[in-house]
């Protein structure tokens, strides 16, 4: 009989707390059940992490009863709910926040509604779904345009969320956004918002209808890695999947989960940009129909929910999404598949800062399932497991298609001059190649990572740069709106007249992205340009833009990194990397691995099918090793350098790190606590390396001054200890410091 349960309650508490258990709610108290508790006086919702028939070590008469149980079945499968205390442990985050990204927010928002409606009786049963699908409070943005200036930091961003995602919930804004209600009632008191009332539909889980493909005949290479995984399945084991770009690193895919859907078991395919991933999703779709589940953030809570409990029923047993669909309650996990493995998107940079690929490896070995890791540039981390042993190394050397991958040419900016346009980033060369790409009726991709007009707005009278007022960045003009933003804080404002400092002129400074858009469209006025980056396109917009590139309705596609992923557009015979030293030149010990990647993932994109591709890179560092290596389609001479250079200098994968982010609102509040923090970690054991502390590359963001401590080590046992001892000295600082402590960081400024 249990007597006793612990349970995590969903709020960014690390405790766990222990109630006791009535014997009428004892037969369906397990663990991942989730109950009904007080908790600061409130009831609230709570997981079962175990229970107990023996008194627990503490005062038993403050221990207070759970109330309810919500669900007829725990909510958190097992496996899943050890996954994340695992997990928790792993990042010293706390339980609650970790069992938040598992349980969807209308999971957590009906108990409240319920309770308001005071529906909810002792030990009454499972949720129904009328409930679920009742009237709920929504937020829609109204065609008023806002005064340029008025709006910043949250407001700005639920604004812009809004008109790119259209009416959201209002419970699912505050999930996202801390302060969305104050947020909202300002854009409402300036009419930009509006709120209703209206049952989000939780109708069809998928709008459309994708018919069924039948699979093409394997390749070699494609046969033996799939053979392999099949093998895999026994042990179970670890794969990465090194293919070129185009080799068919998909079709190796949906063979794997074939192969795992007939041993009965389910699989997670995580990607790493979903809504730039549609033609992916609707490959998976088309092979598994209603197997599959996609869980993306554009999604509406109800639906995203609606998946939820299907993928928890076991109704549905393949999970497609983006990093956070690592914690799909899939039944009986037998695959967990990771593509792009090296993109950075699957690190979580807020709240649990957790690594979807080292926990993907980490839930899918506690549940004896086999991963497969894919990539055409794999992250210097899975080559280093593929080399100790832990992942077996799998290669597609050619394309799919047969398609030959891309010439490259490298353009040697320092010497070679502007084209006809004048503009000095879009040489003769590469005006050259456009021209007759466009004259022989193809397309081309130009990829500039910098979004907005100019990046740079300088005084010519005294030199100075406009700056963010809460960071230390220099403010982006945006041409279409009149405005200089900030790419750090959201920040919007006018473009001033003149220099505040000395009244000199402004000059608008660089090249970005809708800059980029105009001159090609002055230097090719009868082609069709589209362009891709976060101004224009989120969500379901931008594949719209790429769904136009494919049906061939645009000649042109220019944007940021959004295209680089791995769209598959036939007709791409041309790509050009307008600035390849942009990315490279970054101050953070992974620039030149993340350059490499972002210059082989877009040169990629060129002749993927019948017609030869060809890439041309602008450069003022023409001999740097990631370009040579990019241009010369040569991984692995790139990857056994960096990883020689790695272990020289001593960082990742051959030393762990952790990196301790202080921040202040006052400079020597950050700086002191920083300093002690480090003083603290130096008092630990002698293998852990304590570096800093220093001011972070991006000093001041947000109004908060940073600081921090990197800490370094060859093993994991020392550094944990350390940081063990961290998180237990932050609860003691100065108020208003702020301490993340980030595991195996990935972000550097
Ligand atoms: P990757 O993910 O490795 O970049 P994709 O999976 O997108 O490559 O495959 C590239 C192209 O090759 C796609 O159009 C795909 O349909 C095609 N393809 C994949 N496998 C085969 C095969 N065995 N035979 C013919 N075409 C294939
Ligand atoms: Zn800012």
């Amino acid at each position: 009989m249990v007597a006793w349960a612990e349970v995590g309650v969903p709020v960014p508490l690390g405790q766990r707390w222990t109630y006791s258990v009535p014997a009428a709610l004892a037969p369906r108290i397990a663990p991942g059940a989730r109950v009904l508790c007080e908790f600061a006086r409130r009831k609230v919702a709570a997981v079962v992490l175990a229970v107990t028939d023996r008194p627990p070590e503490i005062d038993l008469t403050k221990v207070k009863p759970l109330l309810a149980v919500l669900d007829a079945e725990p909510a958190l499968p097992t496996e899943l709910l050890r996954f994340l205390e695992e997990l928790a442990r792993y990042y010293l985050a706390p339980i609650g926040e970790v069992l938040r990204l598992a349980l969807p927010a209308v999971e957590r928002e009906v108990v409240r509604a319920l309770e308001e409606q005071g529906e909810l009786l002792p030990g009454e049963g499972p949720l129904r779904s009328r409930q679920v699908g009742r009237p709920v409070l929504v937020a829609k943005a109204t065609p008023r345009v806002e005064e340029p200036g008025r709006l910043r930091g949250q407001a700005a961003a639920i604004l812009a969320w809004l008109r790119a995602n259209g009416p959201t919930p209002v419970a699912e804004l505050a999930s996202r956004h801390g302060n969305a209600r104050s947020a909202l009632r300002k854009l409402g008191e300036l009419g930009l918002v509006e709120e209703e009332r209206r049952s989000v539909d939780v109708g069809a889980l998928h709008e459309d209808e994708v018919p069924r493909d039948s699979p093409p005949e394997l390749t070699e290479a494609q046969r033996e890695a799939v053979r392999r995984i099949g093998e895999g399945f026994g042990r179970p084991e670890g794969f990465l999947l090194f293919g070129v770009t185009g080799s068919g690193k998909t079709e190796v895919y949906m063979r794997a989960i074939e192969r795992c859907r007939e041993l009965g078991k389910g699989a997670i395919v995580l990607v790493p940009e979903i809504a730039l991933t549609p033609q992916l999703v609707g490959r998976f779709r088309a092979r598994f129909g209603d197997e599959v589940g996609v869980l993306h953030s554009a999604l509406p809570e109800a639906a995203r929910h609606r998946m939820w409990r299907k993928l928890r029923s076991g109704e549905l047993r393949i999970a497609v999404g983006a990093r956070s669909a690592l914690f799909a309650p899939v039944l009986d996990l037998g695959l967990v598949v990771i593509d792009e493995e090296h993109d950075g998107s699957f690190k979580q940079e807020e709240g649990v800062r957790y690594h979807a690929r080292d926990m993907a490896l980490l839930r899918a070995h506690r549940a004896g399932a086999v991963t497969v890791l894919g990539s055409a540039t794999p992250s210097l981390e899975s080559l280093a497991l593929a080399r100790r042993g832990r992942l077996s190394l799998l290669e597609l050397p050619e394309r799919a298609t047969r398609a030959e991958l891309p010439r490259v040419e490298i353009v040697d900016l320092r010497r070679i001059g502007p084209g006809p346009t004048g503009e000095r980033l879009l040489s003769l060369p590469l005006h050259r190649a456009l021209e007759a790409c466009l004259a022989a009726g193809e397309q081309a991709i130009v990829f500039l990572n910098r979004r907005g007009f100019a990046p740079a707005v300088l005084c010519t009278g005294c030199g100075g740069v406009r700056t963010c007022k809460q960071c230390s960045v220099a403010l982006t003009y945006h041409r279409r709106d009149a405005t200089v933003r900030c790419h750090s804080c959201e920040f919007v404002g006018p473009l001033p007249p003149r220099c505040a400092d000395c009244g000199g002129v402004l000059s608008l400074e660089g090249l970005g992205t809708e800059r980029l858009e105009d001159a090609l469209a002055r230097a090719f006025p009868s082609a069709r340009i589209g362009r891709l980056d976060r101004d224009v396109a989120a969500g379901a917009k931008s594949s719209r833009i790429l769904e136009k590139m494919r049906r061939g309705e645009l000649d042109l596609l220019v944007g940021t990194q959004m295209v680089t992923k791995g769209h598959d557009l036939p007709r791409v015979t041309l790509v050009g990397v307008v600035n390849a030293d942009a990315a490279l030149s970054l101050p953070d010990f992974r620039a030149s691995e993340r350059g490499f990647q972002l210059l082989v993932q877009v040169a990629g994109r060129a002749g993927r099918h019948e017609r030869a591709g060809r890439v041309i890179i602008q450069t003022y560092n023409p001999d740097h090793p990631a370009i040579l290596c990019a241009a010369a389609h040569d991984v692995r001479r790139f990857l056994d350098r960096e990883l020689q250079e790695r272990a020289d200098v001593g960082y990742p994968p051959y030393r762990r790190l952790a990196l301790v982010r202080v921040s202040a609102v006052d400079e020597a509040v950050a700086r002191d606590a920083a300093a002690d923090l480090a003083r603290l970690a130096r008092t630990g054991p002698s293998e852990v390396e304590v570096l800093g502390p220093a001011p972070a590359p991006i000093a001041r963001q947000r109004n908060r001054y940073r600081f921090r401590v990197m800490l370094r080590s060859r093993e994991r046992g020392p550094l944990r200890a350390v940081l063990g001892v961290l998180a237990r000295a932050t609860a003691k600082l100065h108020r208003d410091v702020r301490v993340v402590l980030d595991v195996d960081p990935v972000a550097m400024l």
